[in-house]
């Protein structure tokens, strides 16, 4: 208990001294004390960031449920724990802002408040005390005769200052009274409620955790399994290693004591023939759907071009009697459809030894009717494996023929031959000598091709890759987010994965959506040349061609900073949304661009102008694919447009011949003289100098793309019949793949008929068009349609001897097509 006696005395003085000394003290005290303590709720404060940095770089490391990786290394159970993790943080920041408001407010408030008040309140009694005492003086220094009315005045003052200095005498004691009682309980509250707050810390965790902990325990173990399961396979594989290379040194020693020796001698032929049993064996035993490899490995192979240069390629024999080969050595991962086959028809193959031409060691041949590959083992035991083997299965195949089990492999390969669809193209029908790949290929659209026919991207390069340097592909075609990896297929556009999301949700005959790294299957050659022809930038030309030209200014200006933009409905549609804008807006701006067509400019035909059937026609007819693709949006144009609709009345009285073409085919039959003369104005080749589309009342005058030449006229200059014909016939006989692709994705109908009775896979047979035919046929058309004359694209290819296309050939004989 202080202040025994409440007398201002010495003793009360040493006492008020004692306890401002020790004020003082506990003032230092408690500064260094918050110090430590503002340490710590920093630090926890760095944790919580630390812990939802952690959590965040799991998740995106193995959080994701899609993506391979992820599920590899268990992207579900990432998840979780990311989530309890984030559950950890929240606990933590919890903990943080008590400890603040608990220890760290309370010590300031002690510090800046009461221990303040002291030092305060201790002045003013020092200065209360010091007037005392000099009214005091004054008083007492009063002379026995002094006036009563002075004495009075001085009595008063001295009452005065004594009043005033009893009060602050007071209230320092009141001050000081109160920290000692506060040094009772303050810090044992504030720190034993912080201590509090860490044990519910650790609860909750505990808690969150313990629940869990069945489940770790789990993954734990599965974890173990794999691991056991892992290693046994690593033994595993280092065994079959150990045991190849014993096999290899064997093969060795054998190969280089018998040298280059013929499969000749009777014992070999023995030995031959018992394994041809085996290999029916396998071939029979195999079930259906499955396949066995009876043999591969690396095979010099020669060139069949003029060179005649030596390639190694990997041969693959199995057990559907297929002997293929990949054209190159890949390092990524791949499918079917990545890694080109080019196979060889073994039943009508016969198998010799040794080479024409060549007098290098270890040489064999298989010769079929159309082609023959002359091959190098690596060394003489090797050759006789292979020929023996190959022998094996051409027997068994002729044994056995199951017509059903004939290979064709990757119908639309990237490898493929490319045959002759092109002028262009036909330049790198050479497979051997060619390592063109999917671009060079895919880049059939005319204009392009015009300017850089070997224009194309480096070898094994991903479709996204090839596809995102295309002008305006850089970044989403509807909110301009960079990267884009999702597309639109018939629109020929690349989306960011939001707006992908939104255009989904249209109809499919809106557009649609594909993954440019995921769908890795649609990404055939006339997929990229359909899309390397368009990209973003022209698509946009058409498709937002009516948008405000000021509406990215708008945004810069800071208008749309005064629209709220969590509601969708206030912003005006026609502003192209950014892409970290709401999904609510681009929602809103892609329905209005590609459901309403809002910012399509429609095309009207004025009068004078052809007519839509007749403008698309030409469009189709000069290859000219960007603009067959305006027409098809800005006029409403009919994919299914026929000769006839193209050529009707109102363009007779334009051009003499053209109404004899129009008259020609309402008539129904042509004579061979007739149709001669056809190769003048109605399909201009290069040599012919007017053409009727460059009448200068033409409404599409503006567009370049009607100017200049198009080498594509030339492939159908010498068309004999177009009665009946539509677009994609006609896009057959160009043979332009980019363009078929574009008329399909539009509504073309792949069994049109022509009125002879001929589909478009007639007319890419009849022509000679293989890759279009391969197309067609991936696409459902059918080979065994008969024209009128009862003539199936099968039997025309038999007739053409087709065979020099063999995977063509299989294609088309198929029995479930
Ligand atoms: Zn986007």
């Amino acid at each position: 208990m202080q202040f025994a006696k409440l007398d201002d005395s010495p003793m009360f003085r040493k006492q008020l001294h004692a306890l401002e000394e020790s004020a003082e003290a506990l003032r230092e005290r408690c500064q260094r004390f918050y110090k430590g303590c503002r340490k710590y709720t920093d630090g926890l404060g760095e944790a919580y960031d630390g812990d939802i940095a952690f959590a965040n770089a799991l998740e995106t490391f193995g959080g994701g449920h899609d993506d391979p990786i992820s599920v590899a290394v268990g992207g579900p159970v990432m998840t979780r724990f990311t989530i309890a993790l984030r559950e950890i943080g929240t606990y933590k920041e919890v903990l943080r802002s008590q400890v603040e408001h608990m220890l760290n407010d309370r010590l300031t408030q002690f510090v800046s408040t009461d221990l303040q008040d002291v030092k305060e309140l201790r002045k003013r009694f020092d200065k209360a005390s010091l007037h005392y005492d000099q009214v005091r003086e004054k008083f007492l220094s009063l002379k026995k005769d002094a006036k009563p009315e002075i004495v009075v005045g001085f009595e008063e003052d001295l009452r005065n200052a004594k009043s005033q200095f009893e009060q602050t005498r007071f209230n320092l004691m009141t001050a000081l009274s109160n920290i000692e009682a506060k040094k009772k309980f303050e810090f044992l509250e504030a720190v034993s409620g912080s201590m509090d707050a860490h044990l519910r810390y650790f609860k909750q965790g505990y808690e969150l955790l313990h629940q869990m902990e069945p489940y770790i325990h789990q993954v734990l173990t599965y974890a173990q399994q794999s691991r056991e399961r892992a290693n046994s396979e690593q033994v595993l594989l280092a065994d079959r290693m150990q045991e190849y290379r014993r096999q290899m040194e064997r093969d060795n020693q054998r190969s280089f004591s018998s040298n280059d020796v013929t499969p000749a001698g009777d014992g070999i032929q023995a030995a031959a023939r018992s394994s041809h049993k085996m290999i029916e064996a396998v071939m029979q035993s195999t079930p259906r759907g499955k396949v066995q490899t009876i043999k591969q490995g690396y095979i010099l192979k020669r060139s069949s071009n003029l060179r005649g240069d030596w390639k190694r390629r990997f041969f693959v024999l199995d057990s559907r009697g297929m002997l293929y080969y990949y054209r190159k050595q890949w390092g990524k991962p791949t499918d079917d459809k990545t890694i080109a086959h080019h196979t060889v028809n073994l039943l009508t193959s016969t198998i010799k030894v040794d080479a024409e031409q060549s007098d290098l060691r270890f040489c064999f041949r298989i010769i079929s009717p159309s082609k023959t590959l002359t091959l190098q083992a690596e060394n003489a035991i090797d050759r006789m494996d292979w020929m023996d083997k190959i022998t094996g299965v051409i027997a068994s195949l002729l044994n056995n023929q199951i017509p059903e089990q004939r290979p064709y492999r990757s119908p639309m390969g990237l490898h493929q031959r490319t045959g002759s669809e092109t002028s262009t193209l036909s330049a790198s029908s050479e497979y051997d000598g060619s390592e063109d790949t999917v671009a060079s290929r895919a880049h059939p659209s005319g204009s392009r091709r015009d300017h850089n026919p070997r224009r194309g991207p480096k070898p094994q390069e991903r479709p996204v890759d090839i596809l995102q340097r295309v002008p305006g592909n850089g970044v989403c075609a509807d909110c301009g987010a960079s990267d884009p990896d999702w597309a639109s297929l018939n629109l020929g556009i690349l989306l960011c994965i939001e707006c992908s999301g939104v255009h989904r949700n249209l109809s499919v005959q809106i557009s649609k959506v594909r993954s440019l790294t995921l769908d890795v299957r649609v990404w055939e050659p006339s997929v990229l040349g359909y899309f390397l022809s368009v990209g973003n930038t022209y698509a946009n030309t058409i498709w937002e061609e009516l948008l405000p030209p000021d509406s990215r200014a708008a945004e810069d200006a800071g208008v749309r900073g005064s629209i709220d933009e969590r509601n969708g409905s206030l912003r005006d549609v026609r502003v192209k949304p950014k892409p970290n804008d709401p999904i609510a807006i681009k929602e809103k701006f892609i329905h209005a661009k590609y459901v309403e067509k809002r910012f399509v400019r429609k095309l009207k035909v004025q009068s004078g102008a052809p007519p839509m059937a007749r403008q698309i026609w030409d469009a189709v007819s000069s290859n000219k694919l960007q603009l067959v693709l305006r027409l098809l949006i800005t006029g409403d144009a009919n994919a299914n447009t026929t000769f006839e609709q193209a050529m009707g009345a109102s363009e007779s009285s334009r051009s003499p011949l053209v109404s004899l073409a129009g008259a020609l085919s309402r008539k129904g039959s042509v004579s061979q003289s007739t149709r001669s003369n056809w190769s003048g104005p109605l399909l201009p080749t290069s040599q012919t100098p007017s053409r009727p589309r460059s009448a200068a009342s033409s409404p599409l005058r503006g567009y370049d793309l009607l100017e200049g030449p198009s080498s594509n006229e030339a492939a159908i200059a010498d068309t004999k019949d177009l009665q009946g014909c539509n677009l994609l016939h006609i896009a057959c006989q160009i043979g332009d793949l980019s363009l078929v692709e574009l008329l399909l994705q539009h509504g073309a109908q792949i069994e049109a008929t022509d009125s002879l009775g001929r589909t478009p896979l007639h007319h890419c047979v009849l022509k000679g068009k293989n890759l279009c035919a391969k197309l067609l046929l991936t696409r459902g058309s059918k080979p065994r349609a008969p024209d009128i004359t009862g003539k199936t694209p099968l039997e025309i290819a038999v007739e053409k001897g087709a065979s020099a296309d063999e995977e063509l050939f299989y294609m088309l004989s198929e029995p479930n097509r």
